[in-house]
């Protein structure tokens, strides 16, 4: 057996560490044949709460799981880790603006972007789930300056994943046969999902949907399906964002397969006109540990204009929390 991998994974009594947790232990994320340590992270209040899910993850005899550690402290939780999972974040309350939001989220993630400096190993990578996930990546970048910028990312595999189940009803194909999807952009409204470069059951997708779809299905669909999912259970997606999440982590620690790629949020250095220093999602592959970004891609007109509108949104959360002396 290997020795065991330390992930911090903040928020661990929410809706979406309840599925997380599991899923981790079970070796989902790093495979098999490596064992765990899950270090927990919570503020006082859910502590209660989160002792009973410590208590479902002894139930569940996972022969992976090294150990579990439960704190309210920062520094202890991002001690020696390997993988920091960034989920727990403010949700917004009742009259809460944007702008509040940012700054709940901000001093959190600063807090924790120090501590991570501080504290994890050198082999530490970020993952942000909790919203809003590209800015509050860029604030913990910034208040961690002495780890390398392309240790910070944020989610927007499920953005990633949501556009490839849409392409597969549409077409009929098996999502093990939909290569090559794009999210480009912000996690939010903003966020898009590109199709150009596509490939189903080795067709360019482009040949098989028509651009009319594209435009009035597909994009709406996959930027809105966060909304339509509490209209229809009462609740945010938890278990496709925790899964999600999984995927994001053993792509980039495990490589992406030959012939594809995935969409992650990572700071950008001006590819592709996304200003330098914003944290947006682009196409990468991965190998050893690391994600390059796959250049010279043709921007098809419309994904075009897509996108300056999700870099506008992206410079605007950024000149925010400038603003409030976070960055
Ligand atoms: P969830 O577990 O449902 O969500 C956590 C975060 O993930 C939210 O910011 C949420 O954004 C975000 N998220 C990203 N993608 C998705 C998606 N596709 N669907 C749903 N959510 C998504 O939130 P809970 O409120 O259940 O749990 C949060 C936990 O975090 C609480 O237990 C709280 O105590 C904890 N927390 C811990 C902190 C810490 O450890 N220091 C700090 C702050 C909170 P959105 O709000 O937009 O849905």
């Amino acid at each position: 057996m290997r020795a065991p991998v330390t992930i911090a994974v903040t928020g661990g009594a929410g809706q979406i560490g309840y599925q997380l947790l599991f899923r981790i232990a079970a070796g989902d994320m790093l495979g098999p044949g490596q064992p765990v340590r899950l270090r927990i992270l919570e503020v006082e209040q859910a502590m209660p709460a989160l002792e009973g899910v410590v208590m479902e993850l002894h139930d569940a005899a996972f022969p992976l799981l090294a150990s579990v550690d439960t704190t309210a402290d920062a520094s202890v939780a991002f001690e020696g880790a390997d993988h920091a999972l960034l989920v727990g974040a403010r949700p917004r309350g009742p009259g809460m603006e944007r702008g509040d939001l940012l700054a709940a989220n901000g001093a959190i993630f600063a807090a924790q972007g120090r501590a991570i400096q501080e504290r994890a190993s050198d082999r530490i990578r970020i993952t942000v789930t909790g919203n809003p996930a590209n800015t509050n990546a860029l604030i913990a970048a910034a208040a961690a300056p002495d780890i390398p910028r392309e240790r910070f990312s944020a989610l927007t595999r499920l953005d990633h994943n949501r556009a490839i189940a849409q392409l597969s009803a549409k077409t009929g194909v098996a999502v093990a046969d939909i290569r090559r999807m794009i999210v480009w952009g912000n996690h939010s409204a903003t966020q898009v999902p590109d199709v150009t470069h596509a490939v189903v059951a080795g067709r360019p997708a482009v040949e098989l949907v028509e651009r009319s779809w594209v435009r009035e299905a597909f994009v709406p669909t996959v930027a809105n399906r966060g909304a339509a999912i509490i209209e229809a259970r009462g609740a945010s997606s938890a278990a496709s964002a925790a899964s999600a999440t999984i995927d994001h982590v053993r792509s980039w620690a495990l490589g992406t397969p030959e012939g594809d790629w995935t969409s992650m949020s990572v700071l950008s250095s001006g590819e592709y006109g996304v200003p330098e220093g914003l944290v947006s999602s682009f196409p990468v592959t991965c190998a050893d540990g690391e994600w390059s970004l796959v250049e010279g891609l043709e921007l098809d007109p419309d994904v075009r204009a897509q996108l300056d509108r999700s870099i506008a949104e992206l410079a605007d959360e950024g000149e925010q929390v400038r603003a409030l002396g976070l960055l």
